[in-house]
């Protein structure tokens, strides 16, 4: 009899599974996870890999003197590495259109007049449409009775623009129903005696006249060289409750490109250099067509060309490489959207500018692997064995799946890249390795919804979301409600909250919509997901001819997420008819393990069938 450890350092995760042989008999006694330590492939991971080795030893009756052979993935350090690079920026030349979107708006509907001072109010004559600015010094209270006065003299007030956070208290006050946006923080850089369009709808709602270019050219009766000026503030505040804009003479919106870089991807033969700001289907058809990619550098000086040397330094700096042999083997750009403060804004607005996000990949020689093994030898007093590439273990832990069979394809999803293999027309088996998966995901949703905190976006990619509309009942993503017996805390009502497990809710910054963040997250998911995972299947698929393929398993830690198989296996019937179903390690294990337990599964059969 013989005791066997498979273990699988990931980028993320380090797996164990332990198998115990007995006159050919093989037999899953346990297994476990738990955070890698370090950087994959380095001597660091070996404190995770005795942790989860022991944590699974718990559940037998062995101990670590027991085990006869830890068979380890050949865990050459991938970087995953990712950056962002802003491409435009938006630059209000005069105090022109502005977009607003303050938390509490007052009020509701959609008001169109010209901007008057609050003071000057009552000289407005009887049916004039106009828009009150209301500074600081005047209060909520005086604000109402000065526009009470006028709806009685038939002014026509028909929205109000406020500096302070005071929207909601002068709605309840004034006797019209009229849109109230405030914080406006430079009130004074407001302008006035011009035409001004201020639009509330109702909490969970979303504007549809003023987020649309021709909705705002229908207000102010523009012509169409005017109304192509104004698109992008229109288009910035879709998505928003509330907004204002006002038309100044000769103000504008400017939308200014950044220099961010040009990108310079080598393949066998050629260099081809692509521009960052053509965006990311230019740069990734340049990576399709040098593939296999040989190299990848960025223009010195440049954002993307820091984000380039900095990956190259990271390993570099582990093993003591120069720089210049270390290679970026692969590349993967998506196009995303980050808010930024507009320039010469006067309520703090932000604007959607165009960004694009970039994921690499950088290999290095096996050298470090051997230290590993030396260390985890010495540590563990266990032999240690040197598997075959993860990939190639992962498939054959796939066929533990029930109802799987040969020739099938596998994509294993973590948190750095993207793997796939299957059978080419000869039997032999085919991957890759690609960059770009769950970190990516986690990244851009963290740019998009502007969060800067990258373990609420985790929170955001994983579990679904809910808005509290009372202390007794929450509205779920599809729109169903939610009732509870005892009252939820008072601090989460009216708040966008993400259900953990366990009833724990966590509360979202105030301006985050659920309708915003549910878009967000599941155009994310497609982004990445759908583009890697067709890159991936057509290098692995002979004529990249995805119909040939028969079944697809989706293992990895990212094919655990609510959606994320879902939009895949989707995406492959309708296109390519191909079945695609999560893995279920063992019958028990879901996706996760398929490469601590075809580690233990090739060194038992030495690998006869693959
Ligand atoms: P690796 O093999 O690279 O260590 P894993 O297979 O452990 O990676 O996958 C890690 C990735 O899976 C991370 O990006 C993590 O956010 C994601 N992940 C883990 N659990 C879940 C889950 N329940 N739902 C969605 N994503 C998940
Ligand atoms: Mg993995």
């Amino acid at each position: 009899m013989r005791i066997l450890a498979g273990v699988d350092i990931g980028n993320s995760t380090t797996e164990v599974a332990i198998a115990c042989q007995e006159n050919g008999e093989l037999l899953f006694l346990s297994s476990d996870i738990v955070k890698t330590t370090g950087i994959k492939g380095t001597a660091e991971n070996i404190q995770g890999v005795m942790k989860a080795l022991l944590l699974a030893l718990e559940k037998t009756s062995y101990e670590l003197h027991n085990v006869d052979v830890i068979c380890i993935n050949e865990a050459i350090p991938v970087i995953g590495e990712l950056a962002m690079a802003t491409l435009t920026e938006t630059i209000i030349t005069e105090s022109a259109m502005i977009g607003h979107n303050p938390s509490t708006p007052g009020g509701l509907g959609l008001g169109t007049g010209k901007t008057v001072r609050i003071d000057d109010l009552s000289q407005c004559l009887p049916a004039e449409k106009v828009i009150p600015i209301i500074p600081e010094e005047v209060s909520f209270d005086q604000a109402a009775q000065i526009i009470n006065e006028a709806f009685k003299n038939k002014i026509d007030v028909q929205g109000a623009i406020v500096k302070k956070d005071d929207g909601v208290l002068i709605a309840k006050r004034v006797a019209n129903v009229i849109p109230i946006v405030d914080e406006i923080n430079q009130i004074e850089d407001v302008p006035v005696g011009l035409p001004a369009a201020v639009e509330v709808v109702e909490a969970g709602r979303t504007i549809t006249e003023l987020c649309n270019p021709y909705g705002i050219a229908t207000l102010f009766g523009l012509n169409s060289e005017q109304t192509r000026k104004i698109a992008p503030i229109a288009i910035s505040l879709i998505g928003n409750r509330s907004a204002v804009v006002i038309q100044t003479p000769k103000g504008g919106i400017k939308e200014r490109k950044i220099p961010a870089g040009k990108l310079f991807i080598s393949g066998q033969k050629y260099t081809h250099e692509v521009d960052l700001v053509s965006g990311a289907e230019e740069i990734m058809s340049t990576v399709e067509k040098v593939a296999p990619l040989e190299d990848a550098y960025g223009e010195p000086g440049t954002s993307v060309g820091g984000m380039l040397s900095k990956i190259k330094k990271t390993l570099g700096d582990i093993n003591n490489q120069p720089l210049e042999s270390i290679k970026v083997q692969d590349l993967f750009a998506v196009d995303t959207i980050v808010p930024q403060k507009v320039k010469g804004g006067i309520a703090g607005e932000y604007s959607r500018n165009q960004a694009v996000g970039l994921a690499a990949m950088v290999w290095t020689d096996k050298s470090l692997m051997q230290d590993l093994v030396i260390k985890l030898r010495d540590e563990s007093k266990v032999p240690v064995n040197i598997g075959g590439t993860e990939v190639r273990m992962a498939l054959l832990g796939a066929l533990t799946t029930p109802g799987v069979e040969k020739p099938l394809v596998i994509l294993d999803m973590g948190a750095g890249s993207i793997d796939a293999a299957g059978f080419d027309s000869k039997g032999n088996v085919k991957f890759v390795h690609l960059a770009g998966a769950g970190d990516m995901l986690t990244m851009l949703i963290d740019s998009e919804l502007d969060l800067h905190d990258i373990s609420l976006a985790e929170d955001i990619k994983i579990f679904p979301a809910a808005k509290v509309e009372s202390l007794f009942h929450i509205k779920l993503e599809d729109g169903s409600l939610k009732f509870f017996k005892n009252p939820l805390s008072g601090n989460l009502l009216g708040r966008v909250v993400i259900l953990k497990e366990d009833r724990e809710m966590i509360p979202l910054p105030k301006d985050i919509l659920l309708e915003k963040l549910i878009s967000v997250r599941k155009e994310m998911k497609k982004k990445i997901f759908i583009n890697n995972v067709v890159r991936a299947l057509k290098r692995i698929t002979p004529n990249r001819n995805l119909r040939l393929i028969h079944e697809i398993v989706l293992l990895g830690g990212s094919a655990l997420d609510f959606e994320i198989p879902g939009i895949i296996s989707e995406f492959l019937l309708i296109n390519y008819g191909v079945i695609t179903g999560r893995g279920n390690i063992r019958g028990k294990l879901g996706p996760r393990n398929a490469v601590a337990t075809g580690l233990i599964l090739s060194f038992c059969q030495k690998d006869e069938a693959i």
